[in-house]
């Protein structure tokens, strides 16, 4: 069965992937093996969840695949990415945390244009940019407000706003909606499966939740803890657009019932 789990896991067809895990371990220094022998290919385009209980290293291999971090055995690469002199992969990503981890002391539109101002685009091409992205995540008319005057809903979208600005090829998320209440959480899933949709970055999406990961995703790679490793990688055959239709359907039923049983297995291993 994880034997099985692995050989799908690494195969993403005729395409280069994204990124390939290749018998990835971590252990940190106080001995704790956070993830052990994971191997994983992400396609360009896919929507991938990371889908296990606490503790299970779905936020160090997320960490990992973002450079936060190396791995103490096996390899992370990019294959399709420039590498500079000494091999190392230029990383083209975002990252969104589970707090928004925005300054408190700049507008919304500064901490959304940090990233480009970061990569030396400045002036106007910066703020029309971040003020273009930050519409997209329906934010129009937010530029000049500071982040104690947003919700928690909105101060995420300015989190996600500011990981999408420099276009990158792949989002990472761990578990960005988890402090939202469930309305403003479904509402973010819809507005990121748009921007997904129109865009079509790679997304990893870290997540505890069956029905989270199922309404978002095209493939649910379940983990299990002690150590972190990879139990299962599911395709979620069900077409996009999802919607509210789609979360009352007997499809999204059927996909997270199976998803279910897949997490109930890992976490009884
Ligand atoms: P998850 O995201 O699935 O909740 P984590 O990746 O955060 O899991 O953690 C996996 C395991 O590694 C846990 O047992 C956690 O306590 C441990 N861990 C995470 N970060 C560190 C660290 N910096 N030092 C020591 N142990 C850590």
């Amino acid at each position: 069965m994880v034997q099985a789990a692995r050989v799908r896991a690494t195969a993403t067809g005729g395409a280069r992937p994204l990124v390939t895990v290749r018998g990835v371990t971590k252990q940190f220094a106080n001995g704790t093996i956070a993830v052990r022998d994971v191997n994983l290919d992400l396609a360009t385009g896919e929507f991938v969840s990371l889908l296990g209980p606490s503790g299970c290293g779905k936020s160090t291999l997320l960490r990992m695949i973002a450079g936060l971090g190396d791995p103490s055995v096996g390899t992370i690469d990019w294959p399709t990415a420039m590498h500079d002199a000494s091999g190392h992969a230029e990383r083209d990503l975002g990252f969104v945390f589970q707090d928004p981890t925005l300054m408190p002391w700049a507008t919304a539109l500064a901490n959304v244009t940090l990233p480009l101002r970061l990569k030396g685009v400045k002036g106007r091409e910066a703020e029309d940019r971040g003020a273009e992205m930050l519409a997209l995540v329906g934010l129009k008319g937010f530029e000049t407000s500071y982040p104690r005057e947003l919700s928690g809903g909105m101060k995420m979208r300015v989190s996600i706003a500011r990981a999408l600005v420099t276009h990158p090829k792949i989002l990472l998320m761990d578990e960005p909606f988890a402090a939202l209440d469930e309305i403003t959480r479904h509402r973010l899933n819809d507005d990121l499966l748009g921007l997904w949709e129109a865009n079509r970055f790679t997304a990893v999406f870290v997540t505890h939740s069956v029905f989270e990961s199922v309404y978002l995703s095209q493939r649910i790679v379940v983990m299990a803890a002690r150590p972190g490793r990879v139990m299962a990688d599911l395709r979620v055959e069900a077409p996009y657009p999802r919607d509210e239709l789609f979360r009352t359907s007997a499809d999204y039923a059927h996909w997270c019932r199976i998803a279910s049983e897949k997490l109930k297995e890992a976490i009884a291993s």
